[in-house]
């Protein structure tokens, strides 16, 4: 059985998986901490949970040795579109919080899982079956912490032995929590919009494709990974996965199959339209597939079905 530690657990990936956790491994076996208190309820009230900075290493000791947690899942993070704003804040919360959880893990011998993401590539990376080996000059801070970030999980498994773990996550869609100021945001608010107002403004551009994932698969590959044999993981830095490709008019025809009068219009944010059309169009994960079985159940009309669905009986 797991003894699992979350950090960052009241964001967007976070609020789904401490549920999960607390489901698979029982509510005692998980940890769920957050830089403040007060921003989720279900995180806070429905377990264990502590206010916790990933920038203070101390505190992510004390709590994995009084807890003999084994896991460490590190989400505390800032995102694509709010880094590219407090760059200097970015680069403390991301790199010396993944940093503390490398040193801790070096010390207690617990694995650690941190997501990277398709913004670890960049305009010069191969936009098509983009590959798991290939070249990494982002352009954002956010890109440039993911790729810091995955070497620095290749360097502690490689020189310390520390299991590191970890997914190239690509833009993620959830009803549960609101996602926290990524490029991809879109593809959530897009939904919230069709249902409230039959309109959505897209700060992207009709022809924009980029990978996306519904949040149950997202989960579900955090559990796998962390479950599969590290003997059979060629990859310790982080794994392309995918689910789809799409282009925000590809998940507009998907919506009025369900809503015929939704119709989608177009105000371009030059800042995120930079910066998606640096990442690739479709990765290739056919290591992910290999290596732990990785495999989505969602595609692009079963995400709109189940996104639609739940956001009517959230929203009422
Ligand atoms: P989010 O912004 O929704 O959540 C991040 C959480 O970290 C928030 O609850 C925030 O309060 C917390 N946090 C911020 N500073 C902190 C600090 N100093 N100490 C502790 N907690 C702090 O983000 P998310 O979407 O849940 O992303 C989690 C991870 O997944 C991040 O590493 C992100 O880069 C990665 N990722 C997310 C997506 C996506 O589409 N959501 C895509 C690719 C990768």
């Amino acid at each position: 059985m797991k003894r699992i530690l979350i950090t960052g657990a009241s964001g967007q990936i976070g609020t789904e998986l401490t549920a999960l956790c607390r489901k698979t491994y029982g509510v005692d076996n998980v940890i769920a901490t957050n830089v403040k208190a007060g921003i989720n309820e279900s995180v806070e009230n429905d377990g264990i949970f502590y206010s916790m900075d990933v920038r203070d290493g101390n505190r992510i000791y004390e709590l994995v040795n009084s807890h003999q947690i084994d896991t460490i899942i590190n989400l505390a993070a800032l995102l694509s579109a709010v880094g590219e704003k407090n760059p200097e804040l970015l680069w403390e919360v991301n790199m010396h919080g993944l940093y503390n959880c490398l040193e801790v893990a070096k010390d207690t011998g617990a694995m650690v899982f941190t997501p990277s993401s398709i913004a670890a590539f960049g305009p010069s990376t191969p936009k098509m079956q983009t590959p798991q080996v290939t070249i990494q000059r982002p352009e954002t801070i956010y890109g440039v912490s993911k790729v810091a970030g995955e070497l620095l999980c290749d360097y502690y498994h490689k020189k310390f032995n520390v299991d590191t773990r970890g997914v190239r996550y690509p833009g993620l869609v959830s009803y549960k929590a609101m996602p926290g100021g990524g490029t991809t945001d879109y593809a959530v608010m897009i939904f919230y919009e069709a249902l409230k107002h039959n309109a959505y403004t897209c700060y992207l551009s009709s022809d924009i494709k980029m990978d996306m994932m519904y949040m149950p698969d997202a989960l579900s590959a955090i559990l796998s990974l962390c479950e599969a044999d590290g003997g059979k993981l060629r990859h310790r830095n982080a794994y392309n996965i995918t689910a789809m490709s799409i282009t925000p008019d590809d998940l507009a025809a998907s919506i009025q199959k369900h809503l015929p009068d939704f119709r989608l219009s177009y105000d371009i944010d030059p800042i995120r339209e930079a910066i998606a059309r640096s990442w690739p169009d479709q990765l290739d994960d056919h290591f992910a597939r290999e290596d732990w079985h990785w495999a989505p159940s969602y595609d692009l009309e079963a995400m709109t079905e189940d996104m639609l669905h739940q956001l009517r009986l959230k929203l009422g």
